[in-house]
């Protein structure tokens, strides 16, 4: 009998990160000061991070040991198992194997908290007793509430109003973790004041939340940001993921042919990809097929330029080099798939402007469609965003059936979808609206950008 499970025993959770830095041709573009366009130093970040974390953003060392701290929390859900998708398999009728590393384990049921226990151990030590973030639809908001109890920190979190308003129940999640959750933007920033008497109905932003967060912690002494993607720090943690998936691969005594996953800042699919990716830099698995998946509403890696632009839509973070839609870019309302950040890691989007990585874009009700194929087969209500991942291994297995070829795809599966049945009702009601984003809009909000030499 095939197994349908591959799992690995705690002991097999990895003692070291793996930093992609250290295995680059060319380093990364340094991230530059909003305001003089010069490289930040260690520095410029000491306001908002601890120096550990700081240090693992510009190291150039191959591997960073993950402190037993942390290795103990994270026995509470890994090593996660890797899933062979028999019965998807069977009603694709391809010959492909397909394969999904899934990480709706974890206790706020995403990869996030891979890199929420990291951020929050490490402010932890440096004696830090306050973090604050932002979150949208509430994800990284509960994986950092969840962190932060394991550790005896405050937490507070910036929510997006609209989302506030809409999704109650991570905000209850949060909550139960002991987090103070706020529908942002709120009366206790100057950011937040300025904006809230413009317009005091604004149903609030990503960019603005950030905003709220980065002040705070700028402004307390005891107090530190989190950020839950984007980052190299982030991907560095993430890749506990692409880890594991190695080892448990070997196990199989198989070796992938494609590797896919959504990318919204590109913290789960970088952290599942990399450690892959080194064996195609080092030239060991040259014909791997490695692709990111994103929504057509929000194209940054299919129709973006690589280019320096802010990390923020206000434009106070520093400037970071990699694929954008502009920093103001707006998501249509309607849309439900998320993943919508307008730009990414600029590990991830370096490694695919150098074709070590390409990507996808795919319409809302397909990544549904398949969703909903996937829950009928292999039971798992997957996230919207996860959903992506999903629609390109099918779309990967069809090619696979129709050229009678028997390749061995795996995808990341994120996380799970209890908080998101709204939009799985919105799919089967058929109130599912397909939209791409206009090309036209995407060239008014580049040619805002700053030049960069
Ligand atoms: C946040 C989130 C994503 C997108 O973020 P990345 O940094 O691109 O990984 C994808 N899937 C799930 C389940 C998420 O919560």
């Amino acid at each position: 009998m095939t197994k349908t499970k591959i799992l690995l025993d705690e002991n097999d959770i990895p003692k070291k990160w793996y930093n992609i830095q250290a295995d680059l041709k060319t380093p990364l573009d340094p991230p530059l000061n909003p305001k003089t366009k010069k490289p930040i130093g260690p520095n410029d970040l000491k306001a908002i991070f601890p120096m550990e974390l700081i240090k693992q953003e510009v190291s150039t060392e191959r591997y960073i040991s993950i402190p037993e701290e942390i290795r103990e929390i994270y026995r509470i859900w890994r090593p996660t198992p890797l899933y062979r998708a028999k019965n998807l398999e069977k009603a694709l009728k391809t010959p492909a194997k397909i394969y999904y590393k899934w990480e709706g384990v974890s206790p706020p049921g995403s990869h996030k908290p891979n890199s929420a226990v990291a951020q929050a151990y490490f402010n932890m030590k440096a004696g830090i007793t306050r973090v604050v973030t932002e979150t949208g639809a509430g994800q990284w908001g509960s994986a950092l509430a969840f962190a932060s109890s394991k550790f005896n920190l405050k937490c507070r979190v910036y929510m997006v109003k609209c989302s506030y308003e809409q999704k109650p129940y991570r905000r209850i999640l949060m909550e139960n973790w002991g987090a103070k959750v706020f529908s942002s933007p709120t009366n206790l920033t100057k950011s937040g004041k300025e904006i809230l008497k413009k317009d005091p109905n604004t149903p609030g932003s990503l960019g603005i939340s950030i905003s709220e967060a980065v002040e705070d912690a700028a402004t307390h002494e005891d107090t530190n940001y989190c950020l839950g993607s984007v980052l190299n720090h982030v991907v560095l943690h993430q890749t506990v993921i692409g880890l594991e998936l190695k080892k448990q691969f070997e196990l199989l005594d198989e070796y992938p042919d494609i590797i896919c996953g959504c990318v919204g800042g590109g913290s789960n699919f970088a952290g599942t990809s990399f450690p892959f990716i080194r064996d195609k830099i080092i030239g060991k698995k040259p014909d791997l097929k490695i692709v990111s998946v994103e929504p057509l509403v929000c194209p940054t890696l299919t129709k973006g330029e690589y280019r320096y632009d802010f990390g923020d839509s206000v434009g106070l973070t520093p400037l970071l080099k990699m694929y954008t839609l502009g920093h103001g870019f707006v998501p249509p309302a309607i849309h439900a798939g998320g993943l919508r950040y307008h730009g990414g890691s600029p590990l991830l989007c370096k490694l695919t402007k150098e074709r070590y990585m390409e990507a996808l874009a795919y319409y809302q009700n397909e990544v549904f469609e398949a969703a909903t194929l996937f829950a009928k087969t292999e039971g798992f209500v997957v996230a919207p965003e996860a959903a992506h991942a999903v629609k390109a291994a099918i779309d990967f297995a069809r090619i696979c059936k129709n050229e009678n070829k028997k390749k061995i795809i795996v995808f990341g599966n994120s996380g799970h979808g209890h908080f998101d049945l709204s939009a799985y009702d919105a799919y089967n009601n058929k109130q599912m609206q397909n939209y791409a984003y206009p090309e036209k809009l995407i060239t008014n909000n580049l040619e805002k950008l700053p030049l960069i030499n």
